[in-house]
């Protein structure tokens, strides 16, 4: 799909600074490659009519890609196809090169190690107790060496890193992460040096996006929203199958939209923001609020009537556990969501909604509120065409994406990949 198109006959794309391992710079063979990525098992003579070019030309290149091992037949059917009856199918090897994604959610570090097909092999999560440059550069790192023992070094493509926050994705540094603390941080630069290996920065939640695009529910749905609910609410997209990130990577921002003009002031400044009504710190304090008001719940109990101790997880064990004001709050702030997303849906018009975060493990009790705004108030005709599903990935889409992210770029005109 993607960097194929955009680039094809430009300019290289900005990012000067990345530095991939030398090897194929010829578009034409960074578009077969790119369609067998997107479309594992194509025919070479598919791969001739999706690419227009020709058969001959097809034959010597997936010769020489299969020589070199980047690409490899598959098959039940390799053997009658070697007989004529059945065309060959063709895949990228998986083996041939890894990749490493790598998400900071604010307290915990989730890294994992793909193979070239985005394929997770392996997975680290570790609790961050702080959150310093210093401390995330060193857990970073020690991910990055703990998911390469056992592989060789150089077939690792490179390492990305989504953040919770902004990020400048040509310069590598981080603009803002409040959740972290950091403001203008060239965090890209100090890990690559750090561990001498390419790294590239993406916004957290686009990351998630493009986990669910390449391996998650979204596989292959080119209008992509995926939206993250934590103490925070973040959105990645993806339109024609390439994520968005706007005119200053800042794109995505659902938790600061308004939805309630008269509401409670976020930290943003502004009031009545999604963020204030439905990410679980809300719910955390709107039970709170209820609570001490003098409704009944397990939650007091839980709590030992310290009502401070309540966290996002005890007010979503209490709604699986039946309690009707855990319940309640909980759809309340799915009814919440369900409006931005209704307005979501009228302006970009997305074949499918990923919800990922920590209140999936309710199910049905979060994401049907969810529909029904949904239902009541976005447009027919954009409605009809979305559907609403929690994430596939879980917790790992952010990092499954950083990975995707670099194979992305690995593809990409203009840079030398493929040793
Ligand atoms: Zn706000």
């Amino acid at each position: 799909l993607f960097i194929a198109e955009t680039n094809l006959g430009g300019e290289p794309r900005e990012n000067q600074a990345i530095n991939l391992p030398t090897g194929i710079k010829d578009i034409n063979q960074l578009r077969v490659l790119t369609a067998l990525r997107e479309q594992p098992g194509l025919s070479r003579a598919a791969i001739a009519r999706q690419t227009g070019l020709g058969k001959a030309t097809i034959s010597t290149m997936v010769a020489d890609f299969i020589d070199r091992g980047l690409i490899h037949e598959v098959g039940p059917d390799v053997q009658q196809a070697m007989l004529g009856r059945r065309p060959v199918r063709l895949e990228l090897n998986g083996a041939a090169y890894y990749a490493i994604g790598i998400e900071l959610t604010g307290n915990e570090c989730i890294a994992v190690l793909t193979d070239l097909r985005g394929n997770p092999l392996r997975v680290l999560r570790d609790s961050m107790p702080v959150t310093s440059v210093e401390y995330s550069l060193e857990i970073a790192a020690r991910s990055v060496n703990e998911l390469i023992r056992g592989h060789d070094r150089a077939k690792l493509l490179g390492v990305g890193v989504g953040i919770p926050g902004t990020v400048d994705s040509v310069l590598q540094r981080v603009i803002l992460a409040e959740n972290l603390g950091w403001v203008d941080i060239p965090f890209g630069a100090l890990l690559a040096e750090r561990i001498g290996l390419t790294v590239l920065l993406v916004n957290r939640t686009n990351a998630g996006a493009t986990g669910e695009f390449w391996h998650g529910n979204g596989m292959g749905v080119g209008s992509l929203f995926y939206v993250s609910i934590g103490v925070g609410i973040g959105a990645g997209i993806i339109i024609g199958g390439v994520p968005y990130e706007g005119a200053n990577g800042s794109a995505g921002e659902i938790g600061h939209v308004t939805v309630d003009p008269n509401g409670r002031r976020c930290k943003c400044g502004n009031t009545g923001c999604l963020e204030t009504l439905a990410s679980t710190s809300a719910i955390v304090m709107r039970a709170k609020e209820r609570i001490g008001e003098g409704e009944c719940s397990l939650l007091a109990d839980w709590s030992n009537h310290d009502l401070e101790r309540i966290t996002g997880k005890m007010v979503a064990d209490a709604a699986t556990a039946g309690d009707s004001l855990a319940t309640s709050v909980i759809q309340e702030a799915g009814g919440y969501l369900g409006i931005a997303l209704a307005n979501v849906i009228n302006l970009l018009n997305p074949a499918l909604i990923v919800v990922d975060g920590d209140l999936l493990v309710l199910g049905d009790v979060f994401l049907t509120p969810v529909r029904q705004a949904v239902e009541r108030r976005a447009f027919t005709i954009p409605a009809s065409a979305v559907d609403i599903v929690p994430s596939a990935l879980q917790h790992q889409a952010a990092a499954i994406g950083a990975a995707s992210v670099v194979i992305d770029r690995s593809f990409a005109a203009g840079h030398r990949l493929f040793g």
